[in-house]
């Protein structure tokens, strides 16, 4: 399969990603700082391009990299500080859009998450106060003009994210300082309004003045927000339940040798929605039809790792936290540890629907909640 990023280090066990997008995007800045951006601040200056020493396509090519340095130490902090307060990091990826760090911190306290989100712009903002005031120093001209772009470069950095709109830094912000007075989904809720309405202001400002980038940026920034409130959304709803209302309960057990076309066989005549792979000696993992597209592969190399096991009445959310993370889908077990059914992603969207709907009946307004059938 084609990989899209490479790891080319590991900081405190954090794998350093670049995703193939960089390969595109970075000949473009080099081409973007050396034919406008330098140009332009040298004669603010009134210092003439051929006083450079460097071709200005070399001094682009440098400033871009330099740019991407900057991401990555803007995203390194965000890790450290996680790392620091006891979160996962996943891996930090350096893409055409900047950087993403994967981080498992869902409950961090306000002030946590705060610190958490702050510590990116923190380190543009130092590296802008560091290389401008270094600009002062008495430098050749291309050290002076690197300097000077430098510390832009950062400032911008910082403020771009500190902008309150999710998925920026600022938006975390401005959302863990609301939890300290509103509950999570509150919290949310208004701040992911103000990012979509400085998105759509964006937008329309980009599309009026006829810029292109700040149009994508803002509607990166729009469809980003509502990713946010919903994985919020389907964390409150999950609180209370258990693992047996989100699994789905028609699986059939296969041996590990068994071909990818013989398990989608054996599924389909049993009508399975889930395969546990197993043999007389331990239990593999969970094929789920879409894991069985490699037809030549057996059972057993389709599944990775070790399992992920639930007990029937564990509470729900931090199972669904632990399969997110893990990517794997949970095996949910009875008291006689006997495999009963297999937690998946629709399966916990459809308990989250059906748990606001539940849920509404109970509000002020909302319909009264009729006489419960019992069981007899
Ligand atoms: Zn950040």
């Amino acid at each position: 399969m084609f990989r899209t990023a490479w790891t080319f280090a590991h900081i405190r066990g954090v794998p350093l990603r670049l995703h193939v997008s960089l390969l595109f995007i970075l000949p473009l800045i080099a081409m973007g700082v050396a034919f406008e951006a330098a140009p332009r601040l040298l004669a603010r200056l009134g210092i003439p391009l051929d006083a450079l020493v460097l071709p200005p396509l070399a001094m682009g090519l440098i400033l871009a990299v330099a740019l991407f340095v900057a991401v990555l130490l803007h995203e390194l902090a965000h890790a450290l500080v996680a790392l620091r307060q006891g979160a996962r990091v996943r891996a930090i990826t350096l893409m055409v859009l900047g950087g993403v760090t994967e981080i498992d911190h869902d409950d961090a306290t306000p002030g946590q998450a705060l610190w958490m989100a702050f510590a990116g712009p923190l380190v543009n903002l130092v590296l802008a106060a560091v290389s401008l005031l270094a600009a002062r120093l008495p430098l050749g001209v291309d050290l002076h003009a690197f300097c000077l772009l430098f510390g832009f470069i950062n400032l911008f950095l910082a403020i771009f994210n500190l902008i309150p709109a999710f998925p920026l830094d600022g938006g975390r912000m401005l959302k863990a300082a609301l939890r300290f007075k509103l509950p999570e989904e509150s919290a949310t809720r208004l701040a992911v309004g103000l990012g979509r309405g400085l998105s759509l202001l964006g937008l329309i400002f980009g599309l009026v003045r006829g810029d292109l980038f700040l149009a994508i940026v803002a509607l990166f920034l729009f469809t980003g927000a509502g990713a946010e409130l919903s994985q919020v959304q389907v964390r409150t709803a999950l609180d209370g339940l258990a693992a047996r209302q989100a699994m789905v309960t028609r699986v059939v057990t296969v041996g590990p040798a068994r071909p990818a076309t013989s398990v989608a066989r054996h599924m389909l005549f049993h009508d399975a929605q889930a395969a546990i792979v197993r043999d007389h000696t331990r239990t593999y993992g969970v094929l789920l039809p879409e894991d069985l597209l490699d037809e030549d592969a057996e059972a057993g190399d389709l599944v990775d790792g070790e399992p992920l096991w639930a007990h029937v009445d564990d509470a729900l959310g931090p199972v669904v936290r632990e399969m997110r993370w893990t990517r794997k889908p949970v095996i949910v077990r009875d008291d006689c540890n006997i495999p009963v059914g297999v937690v998946t992603l629709p399966e916990i969207s459809r308990a989250a629907r059906l748990r606001r709907l539940a849920d509404r009946a109970l509000q002020p307004g909302g319909r009264p909640v009729e006489s419960e059938e019992t069981g007899a």
